[in-house]
């Protein structure tokens, strides 16, 4: 490890407290050890947990009601685990078998909801901890939706539509008995993007006859919404506007990091244009592009047909254009270099745990003082702890990045009412959800005498609305 690295892990180690500063209840220890003993082998789950955890301490101290209800110990557990066998034939005839799951994670202020996720990596600790998270997200988002998340171990990545077409139809087959538009609706995440969603909405309406607003991100013919592709990019950006405009700054000029190039990191980027920003990066989980002049629409619509259409690597963009620098990922480094270039603002967008407490570091030394989260937990606890004492504006995945789900809310409403929004309506609701997700954040946190840590302001809002509305019904 260099001299540089090792100094960094030195402060890293060196800074005290976490999201509160102060030591941790007996309460919560004891409830990390349970989670721990209970789940074991699912590290992302307990860090998920963890996080929260020390955010409500504040919570659990004034209102000990929620303790004695053990109402953390219920929202930690899921209501329901559905983990089933995926059987399906590739193009040579060979029978293949997958894992499928769903978590139903909490259902108190409404339907089960959250997307599906189809990547090599998918275990059960991942879902407990997107599901976990998403129960969270859609509270914050102020619309009537409970928290869930499933998916696979399935790759899409190098196979033919037919195969990904037979995966999805033998993935419904199992999953259409669990679902439906008042019980749990389902949406795209990692791997699952407007094809998917058409193969699983096909094999739902096949198998129940009937045609249900039971999935979103659906095609605009067949009861989808207009702006939910772009919905959780722009989302992002709008969050990150609202966290400026507290400095009295806006996005125009500002250098930004953008990691990933799917659907978050595309429209994060098309956002970021349309506001005068300059993207600079983009990666896929072989390398990332760093466009010093900036990514442009004309280089934006190249990535969207390179990755929607060709399913090709990020890689081509630099063959393509003149005077970018593409880096392989290299296994043996302990930091991703795409966050040690210097910028303003930064958006991780691609998977969890992509900043860790060296990538915080490098992100502070290359001046970035702003970062909204496109991904689900991209920031490791360490990474948090860094962006938190140095007090820069830090808006974390369940805030930032809830305008995906929350604008799937409003493709149900609109399947319910059995109209369609303009794009302009939909953009407007979307833009007011992420001012007022920005708003309750903020407030939440000044009120729990931490001002500025969107961390306790996202985990205490999104808590308390679940948490009374558990009190209110009783032991379930
Ligand atoms: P996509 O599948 O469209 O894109 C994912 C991108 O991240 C790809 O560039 C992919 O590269 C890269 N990636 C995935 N896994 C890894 C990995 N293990 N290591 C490195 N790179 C990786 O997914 P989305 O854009 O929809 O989702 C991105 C993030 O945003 C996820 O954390 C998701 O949970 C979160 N999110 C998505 C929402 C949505 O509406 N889609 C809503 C809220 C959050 P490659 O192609 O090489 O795998």
């Amino acid at each position: 490890m260099s001299d540089i690295l090792k100094t960094l892990e030195a402060e890293v180690e060196k800074k005290p407290g976490r999201s509160t500063g102060g030591s941790k209840l007996v309460y919560v220890k004891n409830l990390m050890a349970e989670v721990k003993a209970k789940n074991p082998a699912e590290p992302e789950f307990h860090q998920a947990v963890e996080e929260v955890a020390e955010s409500l301490q504040l919570v659990l101290e004034q209102r000990p009601e929620y303790r004695s209800a053990k109402i953390l110990e219920r929202i930690i557990e899921p209501e329901r685990v559905l983990m089933f066998r995926v059987p399906w034939q590739d193009d040579q005839g060979t029978y293949r078998i997958n894992r499928g799951f769903r978590i139903q994670m909490n259902s108190a202020i409404g339907p089960y909801k959250g997307g599906l996720r189809f990547h090599p990596s998918v275990n059960l600790g991942i879902l407990k901890f997107l599901a976990f998270e998403q129960v969270l997200k859609n509270s914050l988002t102020t619309l009537p939706m409970g928290g869930a998340k499933g998916g696979s171990d399935f790759d899409p990545k190098g196979k033919s539509d037919g195969e990904v077409m037979r995966f999805c139809q033998s993935f419904m087959t199992e999953l259409f008995r669990h679902i439906g538009p008042d019980t749990d609706v389902p949406a795209g995440d990692i791997g699952v993007g407007g094809r998917e969603i058409g193969y699983l909405f096909g094999q739902y309406r096949r198998l129940k006859n009937e045609f249900a607003g039971v999935l979103t991100g659906k095609g605009l013919n067949w009861g989808g919404s207009l702006i939910r592709p772009e919905a959780t990019g722009y989302g992002a950006v709008y969050f990150a506007s609202e966290m400026l405009g507290t400095k009295g700054q806006t996005l125009e000029g500002k250098t930004c990091l953008v990691s990933g190039s799917g659907n978050v990191s595309q429209y994060t980027v098309e956002k970021l244009i349309q506001l005068k920003a300059k993207p600079v990066t983009l990666s896929d989980s072989e390398g990332y592009i760093y466009d010093e002049a900036g990514i442009t629409a004309e280089k934006l619509a190249f990535v969207m047909d390179l990755k929607n259409v060709r399913r090709g690597r990020i890689k081509e963009y630099a063959d393509k254009f003149k005077g970018v620098l593409y880096t392989p990922v290299d296994p043996k480094l302990d930091h991703n270099p795409l966050w040690t270039h210097k910028a303003q603002c930064a958006f991780p967008s691609a998977t969890q745990n992509e900043i860790n407490g060296f990538d915080a570091a490098h992100l502070l030394r290359g001046g970035v003082y702003a970062v909204a989260e496109g991904a689900n937990m991209p920031t490791t606890l360490d990474g948090v702890k860094v962006f938190l004492d140095a007090g820069i504006l830090y808006g974390p995945g369940k805030a930032a990045n809830a305008g995906g789900v929350a604008t799937s809310g409003l493709e149900m409403s609109q399947n319910s009412m059995r109209l369609s929004w303009t794009r302009e309506e939909v953009d407007n609701r979307l833009h007011l959800i992420m001012k007022s997700i920005h708003k309750a954040c903020r407030e939440t946190a000044d009120q729990f005498g931490t001002p500025g840590n969107y961390v306790n302001g996202a985990n205490i809002a999104g808590f308390l609305k679940v948490a009374d509305s558990m009190m209110d019904q009783g032991l379930v």
